[in-house]
């Protein structure tokens, strides 16, 4: 009886040293694991995908005014090779297109004369352009690996965005995009001190510097204490920003400045002037009514002009944000209370139809600027304005919650502690 049970003991104690031997890591086992001794390729040294490690490498500047042939006779290349490689890629790129400062590199044989195997130039940031003079003369415009990072920047605004995000090593490029983003949240002219930017986007770099701003993920917007978030979203075949609630950040105009009767003359480069009576732009839209009709403001923002002034008589101007501007002419009367500075809401009346000015019948002429420039407020492509719809507006809420929370968490950095030095007195001695 006593032999059986240490017989189920020992099997049993040998049976679990085995299990826990079987699992231990290889090293931990004591077997000496033998390996094949192998000799390491080295891995051959590459310079824009050239191997380098058996010829020569020359770097230089192209200096003003000098050709590529001058360059290159110097490496064994004869005009007759130029001529051919000119030929050979006329499609691809002028190869004797070179820019004074720009860098240079020959790789080229070992030989007395130092023969030109490649000629590589970088025309810009993301590409680069070989000129190859080995077994067959072509060029080729490569474009260099594009590294895509996401970043996240926090910033309290104390002069300009585009100064606050210049200081965070971030381009200009983003500043463009979010001025786009917020343009009607935000007076980019009135950044008041305190205002603050949180976003999450893509940086595009190429050799370590930003060649281009990629998406923008999140954005949060805090202006004169009033918070603003812009959540992307994928609505109707496109991307566009839009509100924690659905709504579209942008704003659309009024269609038409007042009620007419009819459009009496088109924006037009060349028009015959009915009063100067000769041929001249017309970059307006003139809407012709009757005396006294109310003229309102097709957008909200504010006055910058409201005067008489020459040919255009009675008018006012109004900047809406950062693109767009609005001008009125020839009112028979400026609304009461509008002058430069003052704020006006859409379909705000801010004066009314009349023919000051040059002008042979009442009528308001209608002048629309986008990006400075004056354009056919008839035709101009103004963004949506469109919201999510109520089909989509579910599996919105639920990605703008997620988009918000990740915003919310991003902390702005400590304000950095003001250096000030405390005076002890001095132990007095009795
Ligand atoms: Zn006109």
């Amino acid at each position: 009886m006593k032999t059986k049970f240490w017989l189920v003991l020992t099997s049993l104690t040998i049976a679990t040293v085995s299990y826990f031997y079987l699992s231990l890591p290889e090293k931990e086992k004591n077997v000496e694991n033998i390996q094949v001794a192998s000799t390491p390729i080295p891995e051959p040294t590459l310079l824009y995908g050239f191997p380098i490690d058996s010829f020569g490498v020359i770097k230089g500047r192209v200096k003003w005014n000098q050709f590529l042939a001058e360059i290159l006779e110097e490496h064994n290349i004869s005009g007759q090779a130029l001529y051919e490689l000119s030929k050979a890629s006329k499609k691809v790129y002028d190869v004797r297109k070179l820019k004074a400062g720009a860098e240079y590199v020959i790789i080229h044989d070992r030989d007395s004369l130092k023969t030109a195997r490649q000629f590589i130039f970088e025309p810009s940031l993301t590409e680069y352009v070989v000129y190859n003079f080995q077994d067959s003369i072509y060029a080729q415009v490569n474009q260099k690996p594009v590294e895509i990072v996401e970043r996240t920047l926090a910033v309290e605004i104390n002069s300009s965005m585009y100064e606050a995000i210049l200081e965070q090593n971030s381009s200009p490029i983003l500043v463009n995009r979010l001025v786009d983003v917020f343009a009607w949240q935000v007076d980019f002219f009135r950044i008041a001190k305190g205002d603050k930017l949180k976003v999450v986007f893509e940086e595009q770099l190429v050799d370590g510097e930003i060649s281009d701003i990629g998406e923008i993920k999140a954005a949060y917007f805090e202006h004169i204490g009033k918070e603003y978030y812009a959540i992307p979203y994928a609505h109707k075949d496109k991307i566009d920003f839009f509100d924690e609630e659905g709504n579209s950040l942008r704003k659309t105009f009024l269609r038409a400045p007042l009620n007419f009767k009819r459009i009496s003359s088109r924006y037009s480069p060349r028009r015959f002037h009915p009063v100067q009576r000769r041929y001249k732009a017309h970059l307006g839209t003139d809407y012709a009514a009757a005396t006294g009709t109310p003229i309102r403001t097709v957008g909200d923002g504010v006055v910058l002009e409201a005067r008489y002034h020459g040919g255009n008589g009675n008018y006012v101007k109004i900047k809406h944000n950062s693109n767009y501007t609005t001008q009125y002419l020839h009112m028979s009367k400026i609304a009461r209370g509008i002058r430069p500075g003052v704020k006006v809401k859409q379909g705000a009346t801010i004066g009314y139809v009349g023919q000051t000015g040059l002008a042979n019948g009442p009528h308001l002429c209608f002048r629309f600027w986008k990006n400075g420039r004056q354009v056919d407020a008839l035709k101009v492509d103004l963004p949506s304005s469109e919201g999510i719809d109520t089909a989509s507006l579910e599996t919105f809420k639920l990605h703008a919650d997620s988009v918000r929370e990740r915003l919310d968490l991003i902390k702005f950095p400590e304000p950095e502690p003001l250096l000030a030095y405390i005076k002890y007195p001095l132990p007095t001695v009795d």
